[in-house]
């Protein structure tokens, strides 16, 4: 081990004297990126050390399947009565969870929305990496069909990693772990800790896309999902504590695509706003349904687009327009 680390920091080192006058600035943007990551993480264990309650922790708070933002894709961990509750394992969600300090004992059961890369590519891994870190062979997982045959794929294409692991290490192999798929809007599940109910929401072509509220004991939770504006969401939302709603702020999506197209992405402006119009909530709609539901909290979430250039004003603002309770801009590893 001490080997390879000596070879790949004097690897470095060498590719980093070569290179570092090229690579200041990025190298810079970089370091203080990683540093505001560190600190978000402190902030959200320190949050969690002292809370009494059912918290909700933002893992990922952007929209879509592209990497390389300072946002993680979507996804989030409610932690109640020393349980973890994960929803959606978009890219990013296994690091994410890891810097909440939350350990992986925990990870009661994992629910997903929807079939989407930003939603459910880092499932699997979750898993494998979850389990080798502690993670209890019973976690089990929620979600639309075919998740059962996913799972089963998924564990079959990695049995190999994991059999070696678990020789190696003389743990119990993680063969798989229990499925329940969510074909329906209806109740999901329930243990000692929560109450689970699913309503499907309108995000074409997704069949089924999901939206889910929890009835902690102490604290409800409702999230969105993906979806077009939608009076199912308002309707299961109502009087929550919590609502997490993905929200599009449509004047930054027209700029992004139409710098997008100038740049030879083969796509019209027009169908791709068609696109958005049919399956995501403009900021506006959002706050309209979370006025309806009378919710208590609203976070916005699951932000299109995904970029830092927008303040949360700028966020809040149209949403403010029509919802008059209290609005919460997520951030990554930020604590609710
Ligand atoms: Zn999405
Ligand atoms: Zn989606």
């Amino acid at each position: 081990m001490a080997d390879t680390s000596n070879v790949l920091s004097r690897r470095n080192l060498l590719t980093g004297l070569a290179m570092a006058p090229a690579l200041t600035a990025a190298g810079a943007t970089a370091s203080a990126q990683t540093q505001a990551v560190m600190t978000a993480a402190q902030q959200a264990q320190a949050a969690l050390k002292g809370a009494k309650g059912t918290k909700l922790v933002l893992l990922g708070t952007a929209a879509g399947p592209v990497p390389g933002r300072s946002r993680q894709m979507t996804s989030h961990v409610m932690l109640s009565n020393g349980a973890a509750y994960v929803l959606d394992c978009g890219l990013g969600v296994t690091d994410q969870y890891a810097r909440t300090g939350i350990p992986f004992g925990a990870l009661k059961s994992i629910f997903i929305t929807h079939h989407h890369a930003d939603h459910n590519i880092e499932y699997g891994p979750l898993l494998i990496i979850g389990w080798i870190q502690g993670m209890r062979n019973d976690v089990r997982a929620f979600g639309p069909p075919p998740l059962r045959q996913m799972t089963d794929d998924f564990m079959r294409a990695y049995k190999t990693t994991i059999d070696f692991w678990s020789e190696d290490l003389k743990m119990k192999p993680l063969t798989s772990v229990g499925v329940t798929e969510v074909p329906v809007a209806g109740p999901v599940m329930q243990d000692d800790n929560v109450k689970v109910t699913a309503i499907v929401v309108e995000h074409p072509p997704v069949k089924p896309a999901l939206g889910y509220r929890f009835d902690f004991k102490d604290r409800s939770i409702a999230f969105s999902g993906d979806t077009a504006p939608s009076e199912v969401v308002a309707k299961m939302a109502k009087g929550v504590d919590v609502l997490v709603h993905e929200t599009m702020y449509v004047p930054a999506v027209e700029t992004y695509i139409r710098a997008q197209v100038a740049k030879g992405r083969p796509v019209k402006v027009e169908d791709f706003m068609a696109h958005m119009k049919a399956d995501h909530t403009p900021s506006e709609d959002v706050g309209r349904i979370a006025q309806e539901a009378g919710v208590k909290t609203l976070v916005l979430s699951h932000l299109t687009p995904a970029i830092e250039s927008i303040s949360d004003d700028t966020w809040r603002g149209p949403v403010a327009k029509y919802f008059k309770g209290e609005i919460i801009v997520g951030k990554d590893l930020m604590v609710v």
